[in-house]
């Protein structure tokens, strides 16, 4: 059995490598070759010092550890990084990777990422300094650049009388990754309250969605694809969206509303240790964590990680865990739910970077 592993890696026009998960596999010979290097070495020049962004203000910083970017505190350094503040300087972003002929990865709050103990290749750009938020408390839509944390806007919404964002409250990601993810709590999802969503591609093209054009399912979307793909020409990074929500309510019971939603996550789940939430899809027929739960793996443990007690679902950083030992569980969960079930769990986390099946 294979793990289906995502790359969220897409290849600069001229890097002369067709083939995101060849390109990793090649990278034990290449610049790429993270694990190679002199811890702080730069592959763009001798010195690991930062480069500022031609034209901007932002500094392209090398071998930037992604333990505290992740929520799954877990994973190497991105070669270059860099968290632009502005559109322009997205822009300039871009431009300046298909220069150096760098892949990009796309990084929001990181809560649904498992990144390789040996880090991720070329220029992470990440949108969590993009910020701002516009409440209509007239019309019910909130637009807000992809860098919001979601819970802050459910809270934000709540305070201004907007009802329906309620259930994105325990949910610890930006809002760009949400519509990237179709993210969803008791039975709604992002999908159900998108009316459109900004995109900026590697050429600096602007471009405005539906939900109707994104191939919206359960925890996933078009634009899935569009972070993880050999053709760098596919890329899209959501820059801002715009939610319905419904008018007129009181703040104070949509706080309480709020608050309750919050409490019953935290009762459910396991909040106290790092992870990235429920690992794995549901299939059709059963929750992931049931048929976890069944299997009797609950408790089971790899190096420092552990499938939580409370939760089936979730494997927790119970400290000193590495993204292999994440990744050797998840192995472990799949194929023995295989075993016991003939169903292939699918990983709704998504995994960057390169891993070894033991
Ligand atoms: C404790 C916990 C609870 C959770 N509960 C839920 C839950 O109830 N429901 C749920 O759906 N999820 C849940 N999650 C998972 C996660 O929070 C969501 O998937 C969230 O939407 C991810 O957003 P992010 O900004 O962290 O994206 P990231 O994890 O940074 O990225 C996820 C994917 O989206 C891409 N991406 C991110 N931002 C952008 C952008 N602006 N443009 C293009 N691509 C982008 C990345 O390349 C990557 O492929 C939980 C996670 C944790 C840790």
């Amino acid at each position: 059995m294979t793990l289906s592993k995502d790359f969220s890696t897409v290849q600069a026009p001229g890097s002369g490598r067709s083939n995101p998960k060849l390109a990793l596999a090649e990278s034990g010979h290449s610049r790429f070759a993270l694990g190679q290097q002199t811890a702080g070495q730069s592959p763009l020049g001798q010195q690991p010092q930062p480069i500022r962004l031609p034209g901007t203000d932002c500094m392209i910083k090398p071998q930037v550890p992604l333990t505290s970017l992740t929520s799954f505190k877990v994973g190497g350094p991105a070669e270059m990084y860099i968290a632009p503040r502005r559109l322009e300087d997205l822009q300039a972003s871009f431009e300046w990777a298909q220069t150096h002929g760098l892949p990009i990865t796309l990084l929001g709050a990181g809560s649904n990422l498992l990144i390789s103990d040996r880090g991720i290749p070329g220029l992470v750009v990440c949108t969590r300094y993009l910020r701002y938020s516009h409440f209509d408390t007239e019309t019910g839509q909130m637009t807000a650049a992809a860098g919001e944390p979601i819970a802050r806007l459910a809270w934000q919404a709540a305070e201004h009388g907007l009802s329906g964002l309620e259930w994105a409250v325990g949910i610890p990601g930006t809002l760009g990754g949400a519509v990237v993810m179709n993210a969803g709590a008791h039975g709604l999802c992002t999908a159900d309250i998108l009316v459109d969503t900004h995109t900026l591609a590697i050429d600096g093209t602007l471009e405005v969605w539906h939900p109707d054009q994104l191939n919206y399912t359960y925890r996933s979307s078009k634009l899935q694809a569009h972070t993880s793909l050999a053709a760098a020409e596919a890329i899209r990074l959501v820059t801002q969206a715009t939610l319905q929500l419904q008018p007129g309510g009181d703040p104070e019971d949509l706080v309480a509303a709020t608050t309750q939603h919050l409490d019953r996550r935290r009762i459910s789940q396991p909040y106290h240790l790092p992870s990235c939430g429920s690992v794995f899809r549901n299939p059709d027929s059963h929750k992931a964590g049931w048929l976890i739960e069944q299997t009797g793996l609950k408790g089971h443990s790899i190096g420092g990680a552990q499938i939580a007690q409370r939760h089936a679902n979730f494997i927790l950083n119970c400290g000193g865990a590495t993204a292999n030992d994440i990744f050797q569980l998840i192995h472990h969960i799949q194929h023995t739910v295989e075993q016991n079930w003939s169903l292939c769990l699918e990983p709704e986390v998504k995994m960057i970077g390169e891993f070894q099946l033991a």
